[in-house]
């Protein structure tokens, strides 16, 4: 006879549970830490770090946020698309986008000649008036953004035209969560603090500065101009243990146990026989493999999960669709629920243990996996 005992989960598949009052509490959090006139800005690029962008940014609408940020000119789309009118940049524009970020009243983060020159050639050709930009210095991540000896070129091409008109001076931090680096982190708020100062001196007009991300914010709060940019802290991750503490992961990722395998001494299990039972072994297996965003790197014990409190860990190679878990001692049975990430254990555990960062973690469940909006944490 079937096993038809009720199941202990309230779930019946994969999903992940976003907790939009632990959202709320970390916007208050990471408000607490600046000025109340200092603006902030929520980096919601990669679908919210894995959880939903839309319903993310409602509710930070609802909160009193006054800018996003995304990564490319389609995810503003999609916020647009879905009644978000909060000013949105664009941190990574490209000349494919330029009609996109036009239609959708998207900004453009601008960060080389090339690129100011291209936007500005394609706001005049679609008679644009004042239309929003944001200028971006390199101050030592080296990644995207101009230098300071294109500070005299850039103010000579705005010059020259009024379909543009620069919003916001930014920078990055390479190492804001780190703090042996603090000096160089000094170095690139001095750099930048000087750069976008002697730009704007320039200016007739006065437009925002801002630098910092969630652990600039935490560890450098002097530095937070006019606006801020957080991403990380939102979802609940501090970078720092002592930062953590205050935060709330928002997401929890959980499954439930598909089948209960008896895996005796010796025998394999799993792909290319990467596990072999050293002892008699019991095993799950679970829905969820590298297609939703559970790497590899997890396989072979460097990734596990908790099932009625207990950890069981990955064995053998993670699968696209599935990965097994050692629930050998563990009381469990079919059909039980089994976490992944959330509070305890928090992404950023599971991430460290396989030499990894949250942010990757977070960022990888795939839109395969059901999101579930609830309200749990009480503020
Ligand atoms: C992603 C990103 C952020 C947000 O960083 P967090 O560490 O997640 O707060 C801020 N600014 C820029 C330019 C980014 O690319």
């Amino acid at each position: 006879m079937p096993n038809m005992s009720k199941s202990e989960a309230n779930i019946e598949e994969t999903v992940l549970e976003i907790d939009l009052n632990a959202l709320a509490h970390n916007y208050h959090f990471l408000k607490s830490k600046i000025e109340p006139t200092t603006k902030m800005m929520a980096v919601v690029k990669a679908f919210g770090y894995g959880s939903d962008s839309v319903e993310v940014s409602k509710e930070l609408v609802t909160l009193g946020i006054d800018y996003f940020a995304v990564a490319y000119a389609h995810e503003g789309e999609k916020l647009r698309e879905n009644g978000i009118r909060t000013p949105i940049l664009v941190l990574h524009s490209l000349p494919g986008n330029f009609d996109i970020i036009l239609n959708k009243c998207l900004e453009p983060s601008i960060y080389s000649l090339k690129i100011l020159k291209e936007f500005i050639a394609f706001a005049e050709e679609h008679q644009q008036k004042e239309y929003p930009i944001h200028i971006k210095f390199n101050t030592g991540l080296n990644r995207l953004g101009f230098s300071e000896f294109d500070i005299e070129e850039i103010l000579a091409i705005l010059s020259k035209t009024k379909s543009v008109k620069v919003k916001s001076v930014f920078s990055h931090l390479a190492a804001s969560e780190d703090l042996s680096e603090k000096e160089f982190t000094l170095t690139q708020i001095e750099k930048f603090t000087f750069y976008s100062n002697q730009f704007i001196q320039k200016l007739e007009y006065q437009p925002l500065q801002h630098m910092l991300n969630t652990s600039g914010i935490l560890n450098y709060p002097e530095a937070q101009f006019d606006m801020v940019r957080t991403g990380i802290g939102l979802y609940g991750f501090g970078n720092d243990p002592k930062f953590d503490i205050h935060l709330k992961p928002i997401g929890e990722l959980k499954t439930i146990i598909s089948q209960i395998h008896e895996v005796p001494k010796g025998e394999s299990l799993g792909y290319n026989r990467a596990f072999t039972a050293s002892k008699d072994t019991k095993t799950a297996t679970l829905p969820l493999g590298h297609a939703d965003g559970i790497s590899r790197i997890y396989g072979n014990g460097a990734g596990w999960v908790t099932i009625h409190g207990k950890k069981a860990l990955i064995v053998g190679n993670v699968c696209m669709d599935m990965i097994m878990v050692d629930v050998t001692g563990i009381d469990c049975k079919e059909g039980d629920e089994v976490l992944l990430f959330g509070g305890n254990p928090t992404a950023d555990s599971i991430a460290t243990s396989a030499k990894t960062i949250s942010y990757e973690l977070i960022t990888a469940i795939s839109q395969r996996v059901n999101r579930v909006f609830k309200r749990k944490h009480k503020s």
